[in-house]
C-alpha cells in the first residue's frame, strides 16, 4: 500500500512537472485514449501509458477535464477492447483464404486467380478445368478483378464474412460488437495553476523535509464533503499543515472562498497561504485567523527563500504549541 502511494506520488509530479514544461512551450496538451494490445485502453500522459481507471483518479482530483468522446468498438460477452480481425470463407467459415486477381471462363464458369491459367506465348490462356482455349477478355473469359479463394473449400467470393475475436477468444460479426464510450480530457485550470509552482512546491518541500517533517508535496486529499483536492505542499501531523501556493494569475475572487472551505473541509488542520502582495486586504477578512495564516509575497519565484522563512516560523510556533 505504502508503494503504492509513493508511486502514485511518483506519477504526480511527472505529471505536473511534464505540465509545466508543456505550458512553457505553449504546447497543446490533450490526453486521446487509444487500444494498447495485451492491456486495453491507455492514455499517453507525457510518454507514459496511463490506464483508464488511473486516469480517472487524475480526473476526480479535478486536475483533467472532459473535452470530448471517443468510441471503441468491444466485445459483447466481456467487454474487451483488443479485438483482432479476421476474414472467414462465407461458405465454411475457415480463416484460410487469400486475395487473388481473379480470372472466370465464360464456357465452363470456372473461376480462380490468374496465375491457375496457362498463359501460352501466343497470349492465350488456358482453362485448367475444361483444358479449352480461351482468347478474348469479356467473350471468352473474364477479369472480375480482386477477389477471395477459400484454400479449405475452394469457393471464390468477393466479399468475405469479417470475424472479430477478443483476447478471451470470443468470436463476433462485427455488427454485433459492443461499443465502448471513452473521454478525451484537457488540463484544467487547477493543473495548470499547480504546475506553474511546480519548482517552488519542491525547494519549500525539500526545506521543510531538512527539519525532519513528513512532507507529501502534491498530496491528494479527501474532505470531509468528499471533495478531493490536490495540496501542494501537506505536512503530516496533529493537526496537519496545508501550505497552498498558487501563482498570481490563477487567484481570482473567489479563490479566498475556496481556500476557507478547503480549510474547514479537512478536519485538524491548519491553512497556510502563500498570497501576491497585490491581493486585496478586504478579501482577507473571510479567512478564520485560528484557521488560516497568510503569507504574502511581492514576487513568489524571487521570493522562495522568504517563504520558506516565513513557513518555518509559523511551523516552529506551532511545534510549541502557539497555534
Ligand atoms: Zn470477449
Ligand atoms: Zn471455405
Ligand atoms: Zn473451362
Amino acid at each position: 500500500m505504502a508503494e503504492q502511494s509513493k508511486r502514485l506520488r511518483s506519477i504526480d509530479t511527472h505529471f505536473l512537472s511534464s505540465v509545466y514544461h508543456a505550458l512553457r512551450r505553449n504546447e497543446h496538451v490533450e490526453f486521446k485514449p487509444r487500444i494498447r494490445q495485451d492491456v486495453g485502453i491507455v492514455y499517453d500522459v507525457f510518454g507514459v501509458d496511463v490506464p483508464e481507471d488511473k486516469l480517472k483518479i487524475y480526473y476526480d482530483r479535478g486536475l483533467i477535464e472532459i473535452v470530448g468522446e471517443v468510441s471503441f468498438p468491444s466485445c459483447p460477452i466481456c467487454g474487451d477492447t483488443c479485438l483482432h480481425i479476421f476474414l472467414v470463407c462465407p461458405e465454411c467459415n475457415s480463416r484460410n483464404i487469400e486475395k487473388k486477381d481473379l480470372l472466370i471462363h465464360y464456357d465452363c464458369g470456372y473461376t480462380d486467380s490468374v496465375e491457375e491459367f496457362r498463359l501460352s506465348s501466343e497470349g492465350v490462356y488456358h482453362c485448367p478445368k475444361c483444358g479449352k482455349v480461351m482468347k478474348r477478355v469479356g467473350i471468352d473469359y473474364g477479369r472480375p478483378g480482386f477477389g477471395f479463394i477459400c484454400r479449405d473449400c475452394r469457393t471464390v467470393f468477393q466479399v468475405p464474412l469479417v470475424e472479430v475475436e477478443c483476447e478471451k477468444n470470443h468470436k463476433n460479426r462485427v455488427q454485433q460488437l459492443e461499443v465502448r464510450r471513452c473521454s478525451v480530457y484537457r488540463l484544467s485550470e487547477k493543473s495548470k495553476s499547480l504546475s506553474q509552482v511546480f519548482e517552488q512546491v519542491e525547494i519549500l518541500a525539500y526545506e521543510l523535509e531538512k527539519l525532519g517533517l513528513d512532507v507529501v508535496k502534491f498530496a491528494s486529499l479527501k474532505g470531509v464533503s468528499g471533495v478531493a483536492y490536490t495540496i501542494p505542499v501537506y505536512v503530516k501531523g496533529d493537526p496537519s499543515l496545508i501550505i497552498e501556493i498558487a501563482p498570481e494569475e490563477f487567484i481570482d475572487e473567489r479563490y479566498p472562498l475556496l481556500m476557507s472551505i478547503e480549510a474547514v473541509d479537512i478536519p485538524n488542520s491548519v491553512m497556510i497561504i502563500i498570497l501576491p502582495s497585490s491581493f486585496r486586504p478586504e478579501l482577507e477578512s473571510i479567512f478564520n485567523p485560528e484557521k488560516v495564516k497568510i503569507i504574502k509575497v511581492e514576487n513568489l519565484s524571487n521570493s522562495i527563500d522568504k517563504v520558506v522563512d516565513e513557513v518555518i516560523k509559523i511551523v516552529g510556533a506551532r511545534i510549541l504549541g502557539e497555534i
